[in-house]
């Protein structure tokens, strides 16, 4: 077996990395003066690095390790399906069993009449997808001046040309002549940064209402969908105020056009249902999934889409869009299995009733730390916005993003991974975290948290903005 150099030194790796790796979202030369950490095996929320650390994983990798690190069986039916059939497309008038299985197994376990799946390489190239889906949808029924997708600001939907377009991360669209045509962006529901002084029920209904007149701006006939998060992940893991979703749904059905709920981090699991849509209450025409749904163990994912929409685009001429890996019968074989280990062990259902409320509990406590103002959670997936001055939910007057960086930094260096966006702070851990590790998660961020705030007074950076 090959266990890809896990006894070289530390050093030799970070130079070989440093070398010939270039990091997605990363500053590489910062990188590379510093030296990346190496994480060479993992069990259950455990990490290990080459050194030897064992780190407790507090974001499930990328948001997407809901069972856990080492499952055994997802690593045997990889293996078997590998050697019964480890290709075949399913272009050209061909299937094959591991497809048609998990198509209809994500029909059984999709809210209403969610009941049809395209099959996709990942989370960017799934929403690349529904852009395609959509517009072709509006076509075949004879509106083809229907094209336009409204989205928000700081919403994540990857990051190919069409998936970051429809993110609102300015940060992406300045570096590559983004967004493509026919996007429209409208403000986030984030109360505890851009609320003022609005109640957060009233706040909700004036964002929600946003889509509305975007929708009015543009032109009623022109507007195809709109895409949104149930909850903001990549964004700082933004819980909208209860008022706004209800709001949303009625305005896409006031004026007809189809929801997109994008479900890559929010599905299979995580807010403690199987979609954050049934958290949430939203009845969308397409949910893209991605992450979760082989537990990140190999790459896949899938727009799980309404009979309604899926009539239309059957009903047409071809559809002309694919990837050579739509329903790779290897990821599907995992993804199955990955499925067949939530729903049998039970491990959604001891989230929503067992493990998440009394993560809850424990979390929500943090706003008692000087330095937490909010502290929010559904099911495994939480944020604490950091603050000099709780009572005017104030922004420091360092750069947006200092002291989150010190508080990440903390994190690690007691054996914690917790990200930070901005100066929140964010959890997602892996779905089976027990509560002994809950409470382990809380002592570290706990004490992350006190150092944090002993640098951040040391430095002289307890400032409102
Ligand atoms: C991660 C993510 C994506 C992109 O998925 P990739 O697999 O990285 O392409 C899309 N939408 C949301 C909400 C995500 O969190």
């Amino acid at each position: 077996m090959a266990m890809y150099d896990n006894h070289r030194p530390t050093a030799e790796l970070q130079a070989l990395d440093a070398a010939h790796h270039l990091h997605p979202f990363t500053d590489g030369d910062a990188l590379n003066r510093k030296g990346a950490r190496i994480i060479t095996r993992a069990k259950g929320v455990w990490l290990t690095d080459s050194d030897g650390h064992q780190i407790l994983d507090g974001m499930a990798g990328l948001w997407c390790v809901n069972v856990g690190y080492g499952r055994e069986e997802l690593a045997r039916v990889a293996s078997e399906q590998m050697l019964q059939l480890p290709f075949y497309n399913t272009f050209f008038q061909t299937s094959h069993p591991p497809a048609i299985a998990l198509a209809a197994k994500l029909a059984q376990l999709a809210p209403g009449d969610l009941d049809h799946v395209f099959f996709n390489g990942s989370g960017s190239d799934g929403n690349d997808t529904n852009i395609r889906m959509v517009r072709r949808y509006w076509q075949a029924l004879g509106q083809p001046e229907r094209s336009v997708i409204i989205s928000r600001w700081n919403g994540y939907h990857g990051s190919t040309m069409g998936a970051a377009s429809l993110g609102g991360m300015k940060g992406m669209h300045e570096q590559g002549g983004l967004p493509i045509p026919g996007i429209a962006h409208i403000d986030q529901p984030d109360w505890w940064s851009e609320g003022g002084e609005m109640s957060p029920e009233e706040f909700g209904l004036a964002r929600a209402r946003l889509l509305a007149d975007k929708i009015e701006e543009i032109g009623p006939s022109k507007v195809a969908a709109f895409i949104a998060e149930p909850i903001q992940g990549a964004g700082g893991v933004i819980i909208p105020p209860e008022t706004y979703w209800p709001e949303i749904q009625r305005i896409c059905d006031a004026y007809g056009i189809l929801l997109i709920a994008d479900e890559v981090i929010t599905g299979f699991g995580r807010t403690g249902n199987w979609f954050g849509s049934q958290t949430l209450g939203i009845r969308p025409d397409i949910m893209t999934t991605a992450k979760g749904l082989t537990s990140g163990y190999v790459p896949m994912g899938a727009s799980i889409v309404s009979r309604k929409v899926a009539e239309v685009i059957n009903g047409s001429d071809e559809f002309a869009h694919g990837y050579t890996y739509s329903g790779h019968p290897v990821a599907a074989a995992v993804a199955l299995e990955n499925l067949r280990i939530l729903e049998e062990e039970h491990i959604i259902t001891r989230v929503r009733e067992v493990t998440g409320p009394y993560l809850k509990a424990a979390w929500e406590q943090l706003t008692e730390h000087p330095l937490v103002g909010e502290a929010r959670i559904t099911g495994m997936m939480g944020s604490i916005a950091l603050t000099p001055h709780k009572a005017s939910r104030a922004k420091f007057a360092a750069k947006a993003g200092t002291v989150g960086l010190i508080c990440r930094e903390r994190c690690f260096a007691n054996n914690l991974v917790m990200r930070h966006v901005g100066d929140r702070m964010i959890i997602s851990p892996p779905l089976v975290i027990t509560e002994e590790e809950i409470s382990l998660l809380m002592t570290r961020a706990r004490l992350a948290l006190d150092q944090t705030l002993d640098i951040v007074r040391a430095e002289g950076l307890l400032v409102a903005a």
